[in-house]
């Protein structure tokens, strides 16, 4: 476990592939602001991810992710981390039911959801748009970007909530119990603002 005096503790951004920096740089946004001890590590190694009270998953690739966290043998650490924040091929890997996986491909099976990767199309189809996510008691207008992103096609748990929305679609759910919070969305908002990310911490202080 890591060592923390009462509001200090770490969140660990898993380093292996994809928009590391970005999510790193929404963090510092975070950790910046007066309420808020936290600090940041690009998670690589079995160390880096034990030491982590809570794990950011960013988008890339999920088959490149899901071979890298399988050599690396990072899968049960990954698992078993009670906070973590999934976008795009992060909530690929955090959902049960992956639709248009490799057969060798694993999910964390973290969240009771299906998903179809690449449901827009290819890197060409990639856009932006305003939608709503609601984050506690707010919700919040923010520009929702999709790169090669999934679909959220079904939702198979009343425990998981849908939190955000693009017109009709979701994009959005988290699961929040007494003992976890995931957060899983198919876009990406840590290109866009870091509210997602200060609703992540702000959500952990609340549990330790
Ligand atoms: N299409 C990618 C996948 O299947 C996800 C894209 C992204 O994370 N931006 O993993």
């Amino acid at each position: 476990m890591a060592e923390r005096t009462n509001h200090n503790f770490k969140v660990g951004i898993l380093a292996l592939q994809g928009d590391v920096e970005e999510h790193y740089n929404a963090l510092q946004k975070v950790k910046n602001k007066p309420d808020f001890k936290i600090s940041i590590v690009k998670a690589k190694t079995k160390k880096d991810i034990e030491e982590s009270d809570a794990l950011i998953i960013p988008g890339g690739e999920s088959t490149t992710l899901s071979r890298l966290i399988e050599y690396y043998d990072l899968y049960d650490l990954i698992k078993n981390k009670r906070f973590i924040l999934g976008t795009c091929a992060g909530l690929i890997l955090m959902s049960k039911d992956i639709l248009g996986k490799r057969e060798w491909q694993k999910s964390l099976e973290l969240l009771d959801i299906t998903v179809s990767r690449n449901a827009y199309g290819s890197q060409v189809h990639s856009f932006s748009q305003k939608g709503i996510i609601t984050l506690g008691k707010n919700s919040y207008e923010i520009v929702q970007t999709f790169i090669r992103a999934p679909k959220i096609v079904t939702v198979n748990s009343d425990k998981v909530r849908v939190i955000s929305k693009l017109d009709d679609e979701i994009t959005g759910v988290e699961l929040k119990t007494d003992k976890v919070h995931y957060i899983g969305l198919t876009f990406h908002p840590e290109l866009e603002t870091e509210l997602v990310h200060e609703y992540f911490v702000k959500s952990i202080h609340n549990y330790i």
